[in-house]
């Protein structure tokens, strides 16, 4: 879409799995992206016992860091077609997934829409966001909280993730 045209910003994004082969999927979710976000760089993955409803397989998240020309409402539009083709389902709050793909930042800006919340608003409490985070992109700076991932990191009393 022509109208979607944007300067080229960073973005960092937020990618976990719990279902089928998390792994693979994570995979497939960043060959994917590079069809909207230029020079991905990945970090490793993490795994996480599951919060909330508990009963269920551990978590595998990933934090990729990219450049994208699409405004936020398009990368979002992108990044949810990308969940959907997939094979995500919508069911209940922090329900098992095959795919989730949050846009934990886009460049600098501060977003509330009713669709978007830029950052995610779950960055700071998050470790299995900050450790993946804090590898690809350490100095990053919070734009309201004005800490770096890194600062985040070794800020909060966080779950604990195994790097794998
Ligand atoms: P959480 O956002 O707490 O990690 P979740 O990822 O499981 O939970 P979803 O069901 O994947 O939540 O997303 C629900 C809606 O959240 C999306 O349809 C989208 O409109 C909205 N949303 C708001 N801010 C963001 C963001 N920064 N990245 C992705 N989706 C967002
Ligand atoms: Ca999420
Ligand atoms: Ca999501």
């Amino acid at each position: 879409m022509a109208g979607d045209a944007h300067p080229p910003v960073e973005v960092l994004l937020g990618l976990g799995a719990n279902l089928g082969d998390p792994r693979a999927q994570l995979a497939r979710a960043v060959d994917a992206l590079h069809e909207f976000v230029t020079g991905l760089q990945a970090s490793s993955i993490y795994r996480t016992e599951p919060v909330g409803h508990r009963d269920q397989p551990d978590f595998y998240n990933q934090v990729v860091r990219g450049t994208t020309t699409l405004s936020p409402g398009a990368l979002l539009d992108r990044v949810l077609a990308v969940e959907e083709e997939m094979g995500r389902r919508r069911t209940f709050r922090n329900a098992p997934r095959v795919i989730d793909i949050d846009i934990l930042a886009y460049g600098d800006e501060v977003i509330r829409t009713e669709r978007l919340t830029v950052p995610h608003p779950g960055i700071a409490e998050r470790g299995f966001v900050l450790h993946p985070l804090a590898e690809v992109a350490p100095g990053w700076r919070h734009p309201e909280r004005m800490q770096t991932a890194r600062e985040m990191l070794s800020a909060a009393a966080l779950e604990r993730v195994e790097k794998i």
